[in-house]
């Protein structure tokens, strides 16, 4: 069986076929037990064996020390963008956000309900068609944070050279490119993403953060908003989101059967210079939305003439079995979200669809 749809989807977003074979053999009895590992309990050996093992992946693939805490939380990304300043962000202290589009201002939004934010740069005024460099970026002294966005998932823009914040700490909403490519993921204090983009299904907000962040939760928060209360139990509290961990860890053992960060991200280079060559070819005809240097590996944008012809190109690639590559309702034109589970091969055959697309439409005028 292959999967027929090429797909798109921007989050939710396309697993790896592999994975989703292994789920369903195992589905209805999890290795012997008789019974699926939707009806486990979170106290099993079967489910702390999960639990650990995807913590493990963690910090072999991303390459962390035995600082970092790896925490499987819920409430999607969204949630964290509340938690950070509830834990982190004290009286007499800034929350600095570097503002990149949609996702860091809702962030910010979310932080002016906990204390003084900062806003170190935006690009707004420039339609958040890029991305800045570290020399742009102001940081006050008393920042307990700064925060960004790696990869701005609506406008189609990702931060290819990492922040250099000293010793503020550095905290990162990775949700569409968490291990996509290599980082040095040392040099942030908190990472988080909401899996569905990269590592799975909805439902499981990945969350790494370093000792000396951990140490400055605030005190008396409510259980369940306190960062401590996910380290101290690894992430066994209350009951997790199991199904989603479980799933997570079935990707990460496949990224890692892949050859690891560093061939996963060959191969994302690979799909994302098929499409951008694809539009620069042509770029009259499909015109790239941002600027070039800041152009995100996982979300490709572009506009076409007109939303008519916008409207066309949607609809004959879904003739042609491609789907999801309608852009984010708040900018428009077309996105084509490749993370890790779209192939190469996929992405060619999108292409060969553009081709065909644009040649019909300029042989008809
Ligand atoms: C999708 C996305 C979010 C929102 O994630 P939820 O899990 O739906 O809350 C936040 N940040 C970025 C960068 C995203 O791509």
């Amino acid at each position: 069986m292959e999967k027929k749809t090429i797909n798109f989807n921007p989050g939710p977003a396309a697993v790896p076929l592999d994975v989703l074979k292994i789920v369903q053999a195992e589905l209805l009895d999890y290795k012997g037990t008789g019974i699926s590992i939707l009806e486990s309990s979170h106290r099993a050996p079967e489910y702390d064996e999960i639990n650990e093992q995807a913590m493990d992946l963690i910090h072999e693939l991303f390459e962390l020390g035995d600082e970092y805490h790896v925490l499987f939380m819920t409430g999607g990304a969204s949630t964290q963008f509340a938690l950070i300043p509830m834990n982190f962000l004290t009286d007499g202290q800034v929350g600095a956000y570097v503002d990149t589009g949609t996702w860091s201002s809702k962030a910010l939004k979310e932080g002016r309900l906990f204390g003084d934010t900062y806003m170190a740069f935006s690009s707004k005024d420039e339609d958040y068609r890029r991305v800045p460099q570290m020399g742009e970026i102001n940081i006050p002294e008393n920042a307990a944070y700064l925060h960004m966005t790696s990869n701005n998932t609506i406008k189609g823009t990702q931060f290819h050279e990492l922040l250099d914040t000293g010793s503020v700490p550095l905290i990162c909403d990775m949700s569409s490119d968490i291990a996509s490519r290599r980082r040095d993921f040392n040099k942030f204090s908190f990472i988080y993403a909401g899996a569905q983009k990269n590592l799975g299904p909805s439902g499981v907000t990945l969350v790494i953060v370093r000792d000396d962040l951990l140490a400055k939760c605030q005190e008396g928060l409510p259980t369940m908003f306190s960062y401590k209360t996910y380290a101290e139990s690894k992430s066994l509290h209350n009951t997790p989101p199991t199904f989603g961990v479980y799933f997570l860890k079935l990707v990460l053992e496949w990224i890692k059967g892949q050859g690891g960060l560093a061939s996963i991200e060959k191969i994302n280079a690979e799909k994302k210079d098929l499409l951008y060559n694809a539009i620069d070819e042509h770029p009259d005809f499909f015109r790239g939305t941002v600027d070039k240097d800041s152009r995100s590996w996982m979300n490709v944008t572009m506009r076409l003439a007109s939303e008519e012809s916008e409207k066309e190109f949607i609809a004959e690639a879904k003739d042609n079995g491609i789907i999801g590559i309608k852009g984010h309702r708040s900018v428009g034109g077309i996105r084509f979200s490749i993370y890790n589970a779209m192939t190469l091969d996929d992405v060619e055959k999108t292409v060969e669809f553009m081709e065909r697309f644009r040649k019909k439409k300029e042989g008809a005028k």
